[in-house]
């Protein structure tokens, strides 16, 4: 029989500090449509929009901009980026104290997968609570 973990318990929830989807764009082709869905986002969510990457940083093989958002925010935000990614491919992972699995193993996807360098990433780390919104949204999702 094929051992599936090296745990004979399920990992609770509570493993995830909270949660960040990278938004990925072509600086050439895609950059205007990452704006747009920025803009759409401050004004629609309680997130931390993250600073812009139009060089690949890290992990991450494409340009990109990181939101972070706290575990309850995942139901509301995460169906919208599904209907509202456009042409842009967005990465959503939790934050436990493992980044490498957390990249690699356990994320979701919206939009077409693109490579994650995760000999970049360290196997432990502190947990990372949402840190304060620095949106103010004003409109419903
Ligand atoms: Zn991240």
């Amino acid at each position: 029989m094929t051992d599936l973990s090296n745990s004979s318990v399920p990992r609770p929830t509570s493993e995830i500090a909270s949660f960040h989807a990278h938004v990925y764009y072509d600086p050439a082709a895609t950059r205007l449509e990452a704006e747009r869905l920025r803009s759409w986002m401050g004004e629609r969510f309680s997130v931390t929009l993250g600073r812009w990457h139009d060089v690949k940083v890290g992990p991450h093989d494409q340009a990109m901009f990181q939101v972070a958002f706290a575990a309850e925010i995942f139901s509301e935000l995460v169906p919208w980026l599904m209907l509202n990614h456009g042409r842009l491919s967005i990465l959503v992972h939790p934050n436990t104290t493992n980044p490498r699995r957390d990249h690699l193993a356990d994320p979701l996807w919206i939009g077409p997968p693109l490579a994650v360098h995760g000999d970049r990433l360290p196997e432990e780390a502190a947990m990372e609570p949402a840190p304060a919104p620095n949106t103010q949204p004003h409109l419903r999702p």
